[in-house]
């Protein structure tokens, strides 16, 4: 997608704090961190929203979860850490190529973004 943000960054032509990246998977540290750690792992593959998940493409959500273990455990993240996908207008998506914000670092409320 040419005029995807996350799809520029994934290719290199905007940017970003990488902390991992394989065949599948991006992850970057989020520019406005809401946490001490808080980290993007995204799909190479464009998926606007969790909506849009399904048979044909779910492998890599799952491989998403494989690769939020893996940093967990390379991070020292041993207090626990958050996975969140907003999907959609009333979950407060504003990026739309999907996205799982990895957060840790403090005691996370949950009312809370
Ligand atoms: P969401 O609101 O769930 O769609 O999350 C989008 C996230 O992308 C927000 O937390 C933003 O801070 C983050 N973001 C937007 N632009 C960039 C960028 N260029 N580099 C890193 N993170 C970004
Ligand atoms: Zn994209």
């Amino acid at each position: 997608m040419s005029d995807c943000l996350f799809c520029k960054i994934i290719a290199g032509e905007i940017p970003s704090a990488k902390v991992y990246e394989d065949e599948l998977v991006y992850a970057f540290k989020d520019i406005n961190p809401i946490a001490p750690v808080h980290i993007l792992i995204i799909p190479k593959q464009h998926i606007s929203k969790l909506e849009d998940v399904n048979a044909e493409n779910s492998a890599v959500i799952s491989h998403i979860f494989e690769v939020a273990a893996i940093l967990s455990k390379q991070l020292g993240l041993k207090n626990g850490f958050r996975i969140v996908s907003n999907c959609g207008e009333d979950a407060g998506q504003t990026v739309f190529h999907i996205h799982f914000h990895l957060l840790a670092g403090r005691k996370l409320g949950w009312e809370e973004q």
